[in-house]
């Protein structure tokens, strides 16, 4: 499924040209446009699912597979020195495009980029972990 109304799809199906690195018959890699470091690309799906909650999952693993493969060719043609994957779902996680794609972010040492990833850290008991822990795994498995 595309959707006329997003620009993932119309990006990934070619219809607005933009820099691609890599495409296959599944996904689109471009680099990202306000990018947060040099070589910062996304992995977009050409079929259209909004996020994490609505991609098949078979999907999903092709699209981490494929970010194992670049992340360790673009860290050998950048010269990177560490990479970060990043994947937002909804506007409360920092979602901006409603078409799920996953972030490929090389970090370098020397650049001053340590606000990529810095979010303030939470405190919670060691009661509320061990309850927090109990409620993901139930009915995990
Ligand atoms: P999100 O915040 O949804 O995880 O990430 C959206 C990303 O898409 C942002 O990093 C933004 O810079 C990038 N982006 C938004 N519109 C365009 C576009 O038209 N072209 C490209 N190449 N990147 C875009
Ligand atoms: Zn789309």
């Amino acid at each position: 499924m595309k959707d006329q109304n997003c620009i993932f799809c119309r990006i990934s199906s070619g219809e607005i040209p933009t820099n691609t690195i890599y495409e296959d018959e599944k996904f689109r890699v471009i680099l990202d446009a306000a990018p947060a470091s040099k070589g910062h690309a996304l992995i977009l799906p050409k079929e259209h699912y909004a996020d994490l909650y609505e991609i098949d999952t078979q999907l999903a693993g092709d699209a981490m597979m494929l970010a194992k493969k670049l992340a360790m060719h673009m860290t050998n043609v950048l010269q990177c020195d560490g990479f970060n994957l990043v994947q937002n779902n909804k506007e409360v996680a920092g979602q901006t495009v409603f078409h799920f794609h996953l972030h490929l972010i090389p970090r370098y040492q020397n650049m001053k980029n340590d606000d990529i990833l810095n979010w303030s850290h939470e405190m919670f008991t060691e009661e509320e972990m061990k309850e927090i822990c109990g409620r993901i795994k139930e009915g995990l498995y």
